[in-house]
């Protein structure tokens, strides 16, 4: 057997779409490296969604390979009604009438457009912007008359159906989850997806809302909270004391923020999601140029490169595997650009490497998962451990250990299918599903042969393991075992 060299930490999000829903291009993912595949709701059918599913799931297996599966909702965002003939052309200069739109007849023209936001007239107020297809065309509102809004176009260009409509530093009114959301949540219950990402989050009403619904479902996804208002970003502490993760959606965080203050905010929230233990996954154009081109630009390997660096716990890829032209390709470029990043990172001394110093600080803690998690990190370092491995019944452990970004992989045991998929996304984790254990010695046996019946150790090894006991109780991790392989 050809012993693995360390393994890749952070993990790499794949968007599918019309360029990476056939089976093939599916396997060609997996087998590049992708560890979690992104079903993007803004678009295609609850058919498409679950044949690409059942997909992901076979090629998976057929691979040995553990992918774990993320539902992104669309969630209040704005669109324009269906332009007549598909576009027409906004003229710089000119001014036009902004209506929300209140029948399916209502078609968008140069001098009338239509959109999906009911409290259009209420919310805008002179003088703020209105901006149409990621920011590419930009307009002022000049004045309110009853329902209708009147606006400069600063920006013009090409208008064209159903394109996205931002309202930057409008305070959007609105349920969190749309008619269409809950008819999408329907599907992940029925496909038990791992993950729900809720866009458009205003504050942590909106996440508690998701959550409540999910709960009322019996279903136990992850759910994450994606950063993309400047209001969520003023709120992330109470989003986050509420979410299991979060995405920094750089793409519509950057149309209603200043473009300069995204990476502020992208290292801010990963800083704080590290405090928290709780998986941040930086999003959107990381690799954008590879929609049509072989290789990234400087500047994009730059950027993944500093997201690792940053602390991220997943990189995402989206038009570069939905819409692309080489799905795998982008997905093996990101894995090198994150192994060398890693490589850099693990050579750096440890107090050299940025992680927030308040992790290791757990004198004023009385949470035990956390301390006995820092002291199996610290205890593995020491005796140079192949790896850590914790049995955890919710994956609290997991997380605990992978906060502390320690060089060897993380093996998390559990009897839950859930904390198995939720795993995923953590960084440098990997969970297997095993019994119940109610016996430390059994636990640890069973653990040492799957893992080396895996190749991830071998004889000759020291693993540090984490357990409860009585093995393995919910929130009481308190044993730290440190195992030689025979
Ligand atoms: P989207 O979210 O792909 O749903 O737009 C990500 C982002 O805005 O960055």
């Amino acid at each position: 057997m050809i012993f693995p060299s360390m393994p890749r930490h952070t993990k790499i999000i794949s968007t599918l779409g019309p360029a990476s829903s056939s089976r093939d291009t599916i396997a060609d993912l997996i087998e590049a490296g992708t560890d979690v595949v992104r079903l993007n709701f803004s678009h295609g059918e609850h058919e498409d969604h679950r044949r690409v599913v059942a997909l992901v799931r076979e090629e998976a297996e057929k691979q040995d390979r553990q992918v774990t599966i993320l539902q992104d909702l669309q969630g209040p965002r704005i669109r324009v009604s269906p332009v007549q003939g598909g576009t027409t052309l906004l003229s710089e200069g000119t001014q036009v009438t902004i209506s929300a739109s209140t029948s399916p007849d209502d078609v968008s023209s140069e001098s009338h457009i239509y959109i999906s936001y009911k409290a259009l007239a209420q919310d805008v107020a002179p003088g703020g912007q209105i901006l149409i297809d990621d920011g590419r065309l930009s307009l002022t509102v000049l004045s309110i008359k009853g329902d209708d809004v009147y606006a400069h176009v600063d920006v013009g260009g090409v208008l064209k159906s159903r394109k996205g409509v931002n309202l930057p530093r409008v305070r959007t009114s609105g349920p969190a989850l749309t008619e269409k959301d809950l008819a999408d949540l329907e599907v992940a219950i029925d496909l038990n997806i791992d993950w729900i990402a809720l866009s458009f989050v205003r504050n942590e009403t909106d996440v508690v809302h998701l959550r409540k619904h999910l709960k009322a479902a019996g279903h136990r996804a992850g759910v994450i909270a994606k950063i993309e208002k400047p209001e969520a970003f003023d709120a992330i502490d109470n989003i986050l004391a509420v979410s299991d993760g979060i995405m920094v959606a750089r793409g519509d965080l950057g149309i209603e923020m200043p473009m300069s203050s995204i990476p502020h905010a992208q290292k801010t929230i990963i800083h704080k999601c590290l405090l928290a233990g709780k998986p941040v996954i930086t999003a959107t154009q990381m690799l954008e140029s590879m929609i049509e081109d072989h290789v990234p630009t400087r500047a994009e390997a730059s950027d993944v490169a500093n997201a690792v660096l940053d602390g991220t716990d997943a990189v995402m890829l989206s038009g570069e595997t939905a819409v692309g032209h080489h799905p795998p390709r982008v997905v093996e470029a990101m894995a090198r650009i994150i192994k060398a990043a890693e490589e850099h990172w693990y050579a750096l001394p440890e107090k050299g490497r940025g992680l927030p110093e308040e992790l290791s600080d757990v004198e004023d803690s009385r949470d035990i998962t956390d301390a006995v998690s820092l002291t199996a990190c610290e205890l593995a370092t020491h005796v140079g451990a192949r790896a850590l491995v914790c049995l955890t019944a919710s994956g609290a452990t997991a997380r605990a250990l992978a906060k502390h970004r320690p060089r060897m992989p993380v093996y998390a045991f559990t009897d839950s299918p859930n904390v198995i998929g939720q795993a995923g996304i953590l960084w440098g984790t990997k969970a297997f599903q095993i019994p119940f254990q109610s016996d430390t010695d059994a636990g640890v046996r069973l653990v040492q042969q799957t893992l080396v019946s895996k190749g991830y150790i071998r004889s000759g090894d020291t693993i540090v393991i984490c357990a409860g006991m009585p093995l393995p109780r919910k929130g009481r991790t308190n044993l730290v075992h440190v195992s030689y392989v025979d």
